[in-house]
């Protein structure tokens, strides 16, 4: 059997491609490899919107290549936001790669592996719409609804590495997602960029938001998607996000009372410069509409310190923001300029030590407001999906609730990843929860849902 061997780097969205690209190579008779060592194809999927995440992957190539220098029939390609946009000065500096691909030709793969068949043991090819190597078939799954972004953020590279926002047909969607739940998935994650700015063109030629969209999972999940448990979306743009979109969370059960909002600084002079179109009130304001709708939903947010110009007192903005919500999680970043953004040609005035320390300031700050979240949770009988084993401790599985927070909760023999049990929740830190089984058959007190 061929194996290959995908190292994945950056959000949601490349471990979506990872899977595409995956079920692509299945027809092609590829298996997932364990390790890269195992595996006749190696590729590097990567992502370039933060300057780490594209360093961490250039470093991994190199001992990627120290693999191929041992082995030479291994075959090693380089794809994702990096491939797209630095294709040919990947392939001068790195001679030892073999091919280099962007994020909008992963379905080209057969054909550019083709010159290198004669490597590989032969393989029969498959027709194969879920293939034994696409793992999350089992419980949770993702679904692309939009790509790329039309939004041009002044610090972003997405719109060069994933282009102009393109939103995929609501029977296209439906008909991926029903082919998930009929494999046994009971928990979907739509993605996009922007993916609240979706608006999709059905057969008749009328336009479908992601509210409407929603409401036909909601629909189906008593038809062509049973099995359908838990809905949830991200990333969205404050600025997209509307009225339906709030009432949503209390009007459609599958959807879990989960919101990932990214307000990025709570300076407007800084949102002005980072071209996000709102501002701190505006923004709060929806919080305060989205709670008005569902009181007890969690929260989260994506935040960067240290954007060329930010002062002392915009960040005092910032943890203004974040006191006022109370997030369950912040996700902060420290800013670095990315190539062909606006940002790009501004003085990066903010050191990295300033940076650093306003970083550890943020995660401190936040420390309150998430134990205070979680502490909520104590005494509630909340629904899980089990994950599987800790990774850190035998003893215990994890399990995640409808508001994305993990509970660990000792072993059981019985335990299978993806099943849907109760739990009490005993205690709590800023960032996790500790539970109890409740026994199979026992009813949940009313109400059980809500707090989960
Ligand atoms: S909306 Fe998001 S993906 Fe689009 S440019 Fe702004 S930060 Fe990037």
């Amino acid at each position: 059997m061929r194996k290959v061997f995908i190292q994945t780097y950056g959000c949601q969205m490349n471990e979506y491609d990872t899977q595409q690209m995956l079920q692509v190579l299945a027809t092609k008779g590829f298996e997932r490899a364990e390790s890269p060592d195992k595996a006749h194809l190696i590729v590097i999927n990567s992502c370039s919107v933060r300057e780490k995440s594209e360093n961490k992957a250039l470093s991994q190539l190199g001992r990627f290549a120290a693999l191929k220098k041992q082995d030479p029939s291994k075959v090693l390609a380089f794809g994702g936001c990096v491939g797209q946009t630095e294709g040919s000065k990947l392939r001068s500096r790195y001679p030892f790669l073999d091919f280099v691909f962007g994020t909008n030709n992963y379905r080209d793969l057969p054909e550019m592996i083709s010159e290198y068949e004669n490597q590989w043991p032969s393989a029969e090819e498959e027709d194969v719409l879920l293939p034994r190597s696409r793992p999350e078939a089992q419980a949770q799954a993702f679904i692309t609804i939009t790509n790329g972004c039309d939004k041009f953020c002044s610090y972003c590279i997405v719109p060069f590495t994933r282009g102009r926002e393109y939103s995929r047909t609501p029977e296209d969607i439906l008909k991926e997602a029903a082919a998930l739940t009929q494999k046994g998935v009971q928990e979907i994650m739509l993605l996009g960029q922007n993916v609240n700015s979706y608006w999709g063109k059905n057969k008749q030629g009328a336009f479908t938001s992601l509210y409407d969209l929603m409401v036909l999972f909601q629909e189906e999940s008593e038809k062509s998607l049973k099995g359908l448990k838990r809905l949830r979306y991200t990333t969205s743009h404050p600025r997209d996000f509307d009225e339906n979109l709030a009432r949503a969370f209390s009007e459609l059960p599958v959807l879990c009372e989960y919101l990932h909002l990214p307000f990025q600084s709570g300076s407007d002079s800084v949102l002005r410069k980072m071209r996000r179109f709102y501002t701190a009130d505006t923004y709060l304001k929806k919080i305060e509409m989205v709670k008005r709708y569902r009181p007890d939903i969690a929260l989260s947010t994506d935040i960067i310190v240290g954007f060329p110009g930010e002062t002392r007192q915009d960040f005092e903005d910032t943890l203004r923001v974040i006191k006022e919500v109370e997030f369950d999680n912040i996700y902060a970043f420290k800013y670095s300029a990315r190539p062909y953004t606006r940002s790009e040609a501004w003085v990066d005035d903010v050191s990295f030590d300033e940076k650093a320390d306003r970083i550890q300031e943020l995660i401190q700050f936040q420390r309150t407001f998430g134990a205070k979240k979680y502490k909520e949770d104590i005494g509630n009988m909340v629904e899980i999906m089990l994950e599987g084993p800790s990774k850190t401790n035998a003893e215990f599985w994890t399990g995640r609730t409808r508001k994305n927070r993990v509970v660990h909760l000792p072993t059981d023999a019985q335990f299978k990843v993806g099943e849907l049990r109760y739990t009490k929740i005993f205690d709590a830190t800023h960032s996790w929860l500790s539970g109890e089984l409740i026994p199979s058959g026992i009813v949940p007190l009313q109400g059980a849902r809500r707090s989960a």
